[in-house]
């Protein structure tokens, strides 16, 4: 499909550059890519599409789940022979990974993954929340994680920042940040009790973009884009776990270097 013959974007914010992930992939593995960043820096980055579920810690029967992680995995092939997954907890815990055998590599209680080994595929599920994605072009070191309105709040992004320049080397203005597929503001409201962690007051449509946009800009991120899409909108393209009050599955976003 071309970008001209998709639906019109959602997500409008006149301040922060948008950058769309276009589709790509097959029919047993539909998928966006970034492909702006595989031209620009280099790097695999996207997100799967309905209709394939991969909520690991779901109701659904695990084989079925494992069956289309394998099929995921088999995708991107030779090209990323080990593949990083975890149990998301909403926390602010992000990893970084040396060289690993070939295989998966499972983790509990973690909301992001950071390399800079080529052929290493982080993942992370979201059916909301927003995957951010982190490229460092100078140092060959990446990052993704896992942002919803709590490791927002607990600062995962600055965690992550931390990280890439402590195991990465990296200067903040040296990072490329795109936020990724996930609900825009006008489908978002929370609560006081939500909104207080931002320095809101009473209900509102908190827009977690714009926030990691906020905050990567006080971090002195260099440059940071926003996907237009907004999963609660497009339920036939993305899952939402507000839009489907909690019953939809998840997708995988993932960024990797290939091996070369
Ligand atoms: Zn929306």
């Amino acid at each position: 499909m071309s970008k001209t013959s998709q639906p019109i974007p959602s997500f409008q914010h006149s301040n922060i550059p948008s950058l769309a992930e276009i589709s790509t992939g097959d029919a047993a593995v539909p998928r966006l890519e970034l492909m702006e960043w595989s031209q620009r820096y280099g790097v695999v980055a996207g997100i799967t599409t309905r209709p394939l579920s991969l909520g690991l810690w779901s109701d659904e029967p695990v084989g079925q789940v494992i069956g289309r992680w394998r099929a995921f995995r088999a995708a991107f092939g030779a090209r990323f022979p080990v593949t990083v997954l975890a149990h998301q907890v909403h926390g602010t815990d992000v990893r970084w990974h040396e060289a690993l055998p070939d295989g998966w590599l499972i983790l509990d209680g973690v909301d992001g993954h950071a390399t800079n080994e080529r052929g290493m595929l982080l993942t992370v599920t979201v059916a909301d929340c927003i995957p951010v994605y982190l490229t460092v072009p100078q140092k060959g070191a990446i990052a993704l994680i896992h942002a919803g309105w709590r490791g927002t709040a607990d600062g995962i992004l600055e965690q992550c920042v931390e990280l890439l320049k402590w195991r990465g080397f990296a200067k903040a203005s040296d990072i490329v940040m795109h936020c990724g597929v996930g609900i825009c503001g006008k489908c978002y409201e929370v609560g006081s009790e939500v909104a207080v962690r931002f320095g809101l007051s009473g209900t509102v449509q908190l827009d977690l973009r714009a926030i990691l946009t906020q905050q990567a800009k006080a971090l002195g991120i260099g440059e940071v884009t926003v996907s237009p899409w907004c999963s609660a909108e497009e339920r036939d393209r993305f899952y939402s776990h507000r839009a489907s009050r909690g019953r939809d599955g998840r997708m995988v976003a993932y960024l990797g270097r290939a091996l070369g």
